[in-house]
């Protein structure tokens, strides 16, 4: 199915967050950091690329890209629907309404939940809430919550190197053209091109052996099917009438889908390309000021593989980051707890600003 970003269990500090131990134990950490990299599963040869266990071969593929091509590309053509709305001035205010209502939990669900969370375990919490996370994460359709895991993992353990599912710069050679060929692929290309996906086993065994999330994960279209479900009824409720359902189902649903995909994708292709690099990483990460508040945070994408552990991914004043504020407030109400944060000695000495 098709699934998007992918990460490691990055540890806790002073377990195996960054001070994992090294592929290269003559590479200091602040020279070649690949801290959290050692995720569950993942080959010590790191730089020769991953052992054949470590990636998934879905087991029918062309059914899997089928699949795949409809979730990703069925967005796209309703939005040529909204947009002849747009045109025609027949948008009404409830459907912006509930593409806000639509967009912003089912997108922390995937940012607080999927991501930090369930793969980066940048905090404890219940089991009804990680089961709450879980369900709004499945319903942005970004394909089942382990598989998620086990490929945002991968692409952690292997960053910008030979066994990233989602490099744009692995393999796609120089130039103009070939940089547009590596961001086409990171963008979407990964997810037809199944060469480099992430073992489940291998990559998530802790979510595999979780009850609450092998359910989610089983009944993923369950909740992507809630997820259109929810925005019908918004409309009928509000609008009183079915058309008034369908329109709103095109907005919180196909609108809201297209515009969160295409936000997550913009990590793995642009926050590896475009933008400012504030500490020193082993990869081509970057913190893309623009994408951050759409993206709820997750733009400050170097300071995440800088501190994959962090629950918190802006780090600085101005480094606006919503998941890390709903994290925070949770905290304080008690809903969650153990909060990864990184001190500012740790910041300052893996910084490249002096
Ligand atoms: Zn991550
Ligand atoms: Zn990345």
């Amino acid at each position: 199915m098709s699934t998007i970003a992918g990460p490691i269990a990055e540890p806790r500090e002073g377990e195996l967050g960054d001070k994992a131990p090294h592929p290269d134990p003559q590479s200091p950490p602040d020279t070649h950091p690949r801290p959290s990299l050692q995720a569950p599963g993942a080959s010590q040869a790191a730089d020769e690329g991953p052992a054949p266990e470590e990636i998934r071969v879905p087991v029918l593929k062309n059914v899997d890209r089928a699949v795949t091509g409809l979730i990703t590309g069925v967005p796209p053509l309703l939005l040529v629907l909204a947009g002849w709305q747009l045109w025609n001035r027949e948008l009404h205010w409830r459907d912006i309404a509930i593409f806000v209502v639509m967009y912003v939990p089912i997108g922390l669900g995937v940012t607080v939940g999927f991501h930090r969370l369930l793969t980066h375990r940048s905090f404890k919490t219940s089991a009804w809430m990680r089961g709450l996370l879980g369900v709004l994460g499945t319903m942005a359709v970004e394909g089942p919550v382990i598989s998620w895991v086990a490929d945002h993992r991968k692409h952690h353990a292997y960053s910008d190197r030979l066994g990233d599912p989602h490099s744009p710069h692995v393999d796609h050679g120089g130039g103009f053209s070939g940089a547009l060929r590596g961001l086409a692929h990171a963008h979407v290309g990964w997810l037809f091109n199944h060469s480099q996906r992430g073992a489940r086993e291998r990559f998530a065994p802790d979510l595999i052996a979780d009850p609450v999330i092998s359910f989610i994960d089983a009944t993923f279209v369950l909740w992507s099917l809630v997820g259109l479900a929810i925005p019908f009824g918004l409309g009928v409720l509000i609008g009183g009438t079915v058309d008034a359902g369908l329109e709103a189902m095109l907005w919180g649903g196909a609108v809201r889908i297209f515009v969160l995909h295409h936000v997550t994708y913009s990590i793995n292709s642009l926050c590896h390309f475009f933008g400012r690099r504030r500490f020193a990483t082993g990869d081509h990460s970057r913190n893309l000021l623009w994408l951050a508040p759409l993206s709820f945070g997750e733009a400050w994408h170097n300071n995440h593989h800088a501190f994959p552990t962090s629950a918190m991914h802006g780090l600085g004043r101005r480094e606006i980051d919503f998941s890390g504020i709903l994290i925070s407030a949770l905290e304080r109400v008690g809903l969650v707890w153990d909060v990864q944060r990184i001190s500012p000695d740790r910041q300052a000495a893996r910084s490249l600003q002096g």
